[in-house]
């Protein structure tokens, strides 16, 4: 394998804003896109164009900022992601397995994958390029569900930064859920039907609840145990396994199902025949939810998904990067972020690799 020490990273979309993420990484006459997001807002424009040319697309995980670009997708590119999300991607595409760790290569170019802790089978990813190019994907490293796997050094690093410098643990979360849980009233929470689904309702369960259903969409416990091995922590598959099985029960005082925006799949339903239902979000508000919360229809809690201040500087530390690109929030106020990232804080978004 050639010690490759050249290379270009250009991010397209994703810096400066929760954006849709697209990546160019561009090796001698090779270009490979780290992800083709879409837009976040339904009938939004993506924000951004397929380069001309691509010899590969790696798709870190199925979330649309990550993968519903693929949908504009105008000639024919191998696309790579792990076998759990290419189950989930347009199958008109020309689709490619990753493993879900481990080591791959790539038009030539060595990469090194991941469980990125933030979705059914979600990674990171790292090329084997001068001292080391990491994206992270979307990551997390509080989920009880998904794996996360330390990724190997790197002297640059792309990272998700969804949350800014927020530093709140799940914990908290998990508290306020609890007492807003109390009342009287049934209860719907809007969510991604493949990510933290399952995970809010192992948390119930492992509570001593069992007044929660999975909407019909949602990863079940079977199908999250059928998963290939180390896609989820080995920690929580004998609660998986105790879990009940049922199938989804629309009369549950609890009903945790999809869409996460509210505005289609069985929480759309819900939202228009059974109004009395409190309505808890529990992730990134697009426009519909964001109104109804600041207009006290719906509550807001954040279950974390993404990395908190703590964990942008643990995976600084832990990479040993020489320059960090901060992804997907506003970089407003350098001196906060360089307190938190240090040294290595970049804001560049054409960069150079020369080693
Ligand atoms: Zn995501």
């Amino acid at each position: 394998m050639p010690n490759i020490t050249h290379a270009k990273v250009s991010v397209l979309s994703g810096y400066g804003k929760k954006a849709p993420a697209a990546i160019l990484l561009e090796y001698g006459s090779k270009r490979i896109l780290l992800d083709a997001g879409g837009s976040l807002q339904s009938g939004d424009a993506m924000g951004w164009t397929f380069p001309p040319g691509l010899d590969a697309i790696i798709i870190s995980h199925d979330h649309v900022d990550h993968a519903r670009g693929l949908e504009q997708l105008d000639y024919p590119v191998p696309v790579y992601a792990t076998a759990p999300v290419l189950a989930l991607l347009p199958n008109h595409l020309s689709l490619h397995t990753l493993p879900i760790k481990g080591d791959v290569t790539l038009e030539g170019i060595p990469f090194t994958i991941g469980q990125a802790g933030h979705s059914l089978g979600g990674i990171w990813i790292h090329a084997d390029i001068g001292g080391g190019i990491f994206y992270s994907g979307d990551y997390s490293l509080e989920s009880s569900l998904f794996a996360f796997d330390p990724p190997p050094p790197a002297a640059l690093a792309l990272i998700d930064a969804s949350y800014g410098l927020y530093d709140e643990p799940l914990a908290h979360t998990k508290d306020a859920l609890l007492s807003l849980l109390e009342r009287p009233e049934p209860v719907l929470l809007p969510v991604p039907p493949t990510g933290r689904a399952l995970e809010i309702a192992n948390w119930l369960w492992e509570q001593g609840r069992d007044d929660w259903s999975l909407g019909p969409d949602c990863l079940t416990p079977e199908q999250a145990l059928a998963l290939p091995h180390g896609c989820l922590k080995a920690e929580v598959l004998a609660s998986l396994q105790a879990m009940p099985h049922s199938s989804y029960q629309p009369n549950a005082h609890i009903i945790i199902s999809g869409d996460p925006d509210g505005l289609g799949g069985e929480v759309a339903r819900l939202l228009k025949e059974e109004p009395d239902r409190t309505v808890i979000y529990t992730g990134y508000l697009p426009r519909k939810a964001k109104l109804d919360v600041s207009a006290g229809k719906a509550h807001s809690l954040r279950w974390n998904v993404h990395p908190r201040k703590q964990d942008l500087k643990w995976m600084v530390d832990h990479l040993q990067c020489t320059q960090c690109l901060p992804l997907f929030h506003p970089i407003n106020n350098i001196q906060e972020w360089a307190s938190c990232i240090g040294p290595s804080l970049i804001t560049q978004t054409h960069l150079r690799i020369c080693a």
